[in-house]
């Protein structure tokens, strides 16, 4: 991907759940524009539309209204199934809470998303490839074990590992400190600093003035707008 190519580009994205009195209109009219190389934090109080517009970039839902570019690519109103092959080809999510699979191993973990589609094409060896995402996170001793057998900083390293696997245009990480002690928080932190100084894109979601200390720029929610 080369520097300054448009990663993101969203604009006039709306999100309405529920419709008649029960209708709440969580996204009204957001723009962004996120470039190769960027690290955006996405802050806002809660109910500000922080998550429903993550999910919306992270391809895990379509918004009502506005066009969603990514890569290029208009993904704005994509069936569930083409939603979820681009999210295994591009896109890399890292929850608060890990969301790993407690009896796979950390590699097994890793290798994941390989089962979905082909991932930029790429004929080598997955294991190979996971191997290389568990190194780069600093986690090759543990392979082996399983999440049960992990401290928080080591079950995030290894999601992080899951998500940057595919080598995706985009990671996504959406309260990614927010269960781990702050000095794990901060060896996080350190990684994501260090990925993104490799090139690699990142959306943070998080309440942290310390996450948002490492982003290289705030976009600020307020009722479903940037403010
Ligand atoms: P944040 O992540 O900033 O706390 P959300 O995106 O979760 O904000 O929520 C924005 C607004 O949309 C809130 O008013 C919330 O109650 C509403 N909302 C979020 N998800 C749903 C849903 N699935 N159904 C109905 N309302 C929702």
């Amino acid at each position: 991907m080369a520097p300054n190519e448009t990663i993101v580009d969203a604009s006039g994205i709306e999100k309405t759940y529920g419709s008649g009195t029960a209708r709440v209109d969580a996204l009204r009219g957001v723009d962004l524009t996120v470039r190769a190389g960027d690290f955006v934090g996405i802050m806002g109080q809660s109910g500000a539309g922080k998550s429903t517009l993550m999910h919306i970039l992270g391809c895990l839902d379509t918004p009502t209204g506005g066009r969603y570019r990514l890569a290029g690519r208009d993904v704005s109103s994509l069936s569930d199934r083409e939603l979820s092959l681009i999210r295994a080809s591009k896109i890399g999510i890292v929850f608060q809470s890990f969301n790993l699979i407690p009896r796979c191993t950390v590699l097994e973990n890793v290798m994941l998303p390989f089962l979905y589609g082909n991932p930029n094409g790429s004929e080598r060896d997955v294991t190979e490839r996971a191997r290389e995402a568990i190194a780069r996170v600093g986690l090759d001793a543990r392979e082996s074990h399983t999440p049960a057998e992990l401290s928080g900083g080591e079950m995030q390293r290894a999601a992080i590992a899951r998500a940057i696997v595919v080598r995706p245009l985009l990671v996504l990480a959406d309260e990614a400190t927010g269960n781990l002690d702050s000095n794990t928080s901060e060896e996080i932190l350190d990684l994501f600093s260090a990925l993104n100084a490799d090139g690699t894109t990142l959306i943070a979601v998080t309440h942290s003035e310390r996450v948002a200390q490492r982003c290289r720029r705030i976009v600020r929610l307020r009722d479903g707008r940037v403010e």
